[in-house]
């Protein structure tokens, strides 16, 4: 006996793309974003640190009271052309080997900006309203990237640290790397700050271990990730001019805009008087406190931030002449000697710091891969790769590209030459390599009771940054004793990713792909965002595509619990289904699934009895039609019409399925006859 079965597929993608269409439109209105202003944070960071840290309203006072004495011994100086302070630059950044791991270029193009605009040198002052023409300032201080480290040793002026706490970043990156402050001007570049600023600086007196400026990868320079307008740009002068400083104009908060604004004063002699610029705008006619405000100083929020004035320079002149500032040594003849930024110096080439990255790598046997050279502190000259089970398994190409063969799990080593000297580093089990073809015929039921130990290997692969692993436990199942558990109640920070990887499995011959699988979860409180992500990938891992996404409470099962969690009942378990968007993954030979938790105050989470399900396809035969199948109206906001003529008799399904592939009416299921057949449908539907 042989089971004949046919869908019209015509009809039934032309119905998905239909609900698709309406669906995509709704998702686009409504996630138009502005373009991003992002403002400055550093009053709000000063009002904490002074909370923190009494001391610092303090060193405040006295430096303000030394300032104004010095501005009033010196007066605005008029002066312009040479150069009265250096100030040794580092920039720290902190990265995850995505976009805000900035090109030593950018950094360079920010250092050009800052000197430009702090001397005065662009061409666009003549764009500076008439009124504030006499006051644009030279401030004659210039920025030089450090060419000596704290120990004396050869740098770029540029460190690179990988953490993910650039996706978060506050004063926790300084943590991780810093260089004395009164030696160096540290930057720390992030790809994301928590309270969605731009950057924030302290103003001088602050404690060393935070002194300096945090700032946006893309708020860095004009090149690169930043999109180069004026605002972006010159948003480094701002904080830098905070970090000498300078208030902003309309006074001590973050919240230009407000009458109140008219009663707090910058202290700077030649700004007039303002509530500062709200919504970015740049309105060179604004008079706010009863004078023309000076929109386009960068100490104020517009989008057209052209110059400093020369009040702000001698303000900027008192922090960088006191002794309570910090800000006093940076630019003695002896600082700038031992850092590697006195007038002639030369230093380098410095031995490159090898480094390819650190994600792990799955291909199927017989791909290939391009390894890429990320080696930073200077360009190696020479490269030497060593690539164990690979083919070929040593290289001197910059970049090159390897072919594996044999199943497993390799490391790969780079070391990097030039003439200043080398170095080295190798990545442990950072390639997988699979087989082709998945060993697991569909459909198949993995219930954990019979795998064995889970190693990582080129068949079940953890992923573990730090802290804790998923593994095999006993703790609680759904089926048998066993269970995958990744323990997140202790012992798993913050922000950490967890993953394991299934084997392959092989869909040859095997339509209506899916997946399920048994969750049990419990969010720690009510703000807990932990994340379950589930990729599938059709080429042993090589591509990865998102197929299933849960976050906080909606992928909790078992509520909110503070305690260690471990279901106690089946109904803490949750059957979970995974879309597989069955084309990409029908009679594909090998695919492999990735549980990839992101952990953000979560408990304990288990997986249990994934079910990888499909319907062989052999003996499917298709169908011949005399004429189209018509498919009409199409698009429909309500009923369609299938018409279609059939050459024979045959077993016929015909099924509307939804965008995630669930079929959300049958509207014939029976053995037809030859001839004409007629349908209307759609009366039902939801949206
Ligand atoms: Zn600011
Ligand atoms: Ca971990």
């Amino acid at each position: 006996h042989k089971l004949k079965f046919y869908k019209i597929k015509i009809t039934t993608l032309k119905m998905k793309k239909l609900l698709l269409a309406l669906f995509l439109m709704t998702a686009v209105f409504s996630s138009v974003n502005a373009q991003q202003y992002r403002p400055c944070d550093t009053d709000e960071m000063v009002r904490k640190a002074k909370l923190q840290d009494p001391g610092y309203a303090q060193r405040m006072a006295q430096l303000q009271q030394q300032t104004l004495q010095f501005i009033q011994q010196q007066g605005n100086q008029k002066t312009s052309g040479t150069i009265l302070y250096t100030i040794p630059v580092v920039f720290h950044v902190i990265h995850n080997y995505g976009s805000e791991n900035i090109s030593k270029a950018q950094i360079e193009d920010a250092v050009d900006i800052l000197n430009k605009s702090f001397q005065k040198l662009y061409a666009d002052s003549v764009l500076i309203a008439p009124a504030f023409q006499s006051i644009i300032a030279d401030v004659q201080v210039q920025f030089r990237l450090a060419q000596l480290d704290p120990n004396g040793n050869c740098t770029d002026g540029i460190t690179r640290t990988v953490s993910s706490q650039t996706y978060d970043a506050d004063d926790g990156v300084k943590a991780l790397i810093g260089w004395p402050n009164e030696n160096y001007f540290n930057i720390w570049v992030v790809a994301n700050i928590a309270s969605g600023a731009a950057g924030y600086a302290y103003f001088p007196g602050i404690s060393g271990a935070i002194d300096g400026v945090v700032i946006r990868s893309d708020y860095v320079g004009s090149i690169g990730t930043s999109n180069g307008s004026n605002y972006s740009a010159r948003s480094l002068t701002h904080e830098v001019g905070h970090y000498l400083n300078l208030p902003h104009t309309w006074g001590g908060t973050n919240n230009p805009g407000l009458p109140q604004n008219c009663s707090d004063d910058d202290f700077v002699s030649d700004t007039p008087n303002t509530i500062g610029v709200a919504n970015f705008s740049c309105d060179l006619t604004q008079v706010t406190c009863g004078t023309l405000d000076n929109v386009q100083n960068y100490m104020d929020y517009a989008s057209c931030h052209y110059m400093f004035t020369d009040g702000q320079k001698a303000r900027m002149h008192g922090a960088l002449n006191n002794g309570a500032s910090d800000r006093n040594n940076l630019h003695t003849p002896a600082n700038l000697i031992a850092t590697g930024t006195n007038d002639g110096f030369v230093g380098g080439p410095c031995a490159p710091q090898a480094d390819f990255g650190t994600a792990i790598k799955y291909i199927c046997t017989g791909s290939t891969l391009t390894f890429t050279d990320m080696s930073w502190k200077a360009a190696p000259t020479s490269w030497a790769w060593d690539f164990p089970g690979g083919s070929p398994s040593t290289s001197p190409d910059q970049n090159p590209v390897i072919t594996y063969n044999t199943p497993g799990v390799y490391d790969v080593t780079l070391t990097v030459s030039n003439a200043g000297g080398s170095s080295s580093v190798t990545r442990s089990q950072i390639i997988v390599v699979s087989d082709a073809v998945g060993a697991q015929a569909v459909p198949f039921v993995e219930n954990f009771e019979n795998t064995g130990p889970i190693p990582s290997g080129s068949n079940w692969m953890i992923e573990n940054a730090t802290g804790n692993a998923w593994g095999l436990s006993t703790a609680a199942a759904v089926s048998g004793s066993n269970s995958m558990r990744l323990v997140n109640h202790s012992g798993n920070p913050n922000g950490t990713v967890d993953a394991f990887v299934t084997p392959g499995y092989n869909f040859t011959n095997i339509v209506n792909a899916g997946m399920t699988f048994q969750l049990a979860f419990a969010a720690r409180s009510s703000a807990s965002s932990d994340q379950l992500k589930v990729y599938a990938s059709s080429n042993c891992g090589q591509n990865w595509n998102i197929r299933y996404t849960k976050t906080g409470l909606t992928l909790s099962t078992a509520g909110i619990l503070s305690a260690a969690f471990t279901p106690s009942s089946a109904s803490q378990w949750r059957l979970e289904t995974v879309n597989l968007n069955s084309v990409s993954y029908n009679n594909k030979p090998s695919v492999r699934f990735k549980f990839e938790y992101t952990q953000n105050t979560g408990n304990n989470i288990y997986i249990d009895d994934i079910n990888v399900t499909g319907v062989s396809n052999v003996g499917i035969q298709d169908v011949e039609f005399l004429a189209t199948v018509a498919v009409f109206p199409n698009p429909s906001a309500g009923l369609t019409n299938i018409n279609f003529s059939l050459a024979e008799s045959a077993e016929m399904t015909i099924e509307v399925t939804d965008i995630a592939g669930r079929v959300v009416q049958t509207i014939e299921n029976n053995k037809l006859q030859a001839g004409q057949h007629n349908y209307t449908f759609g009366e039902s539907l939801n949206s």
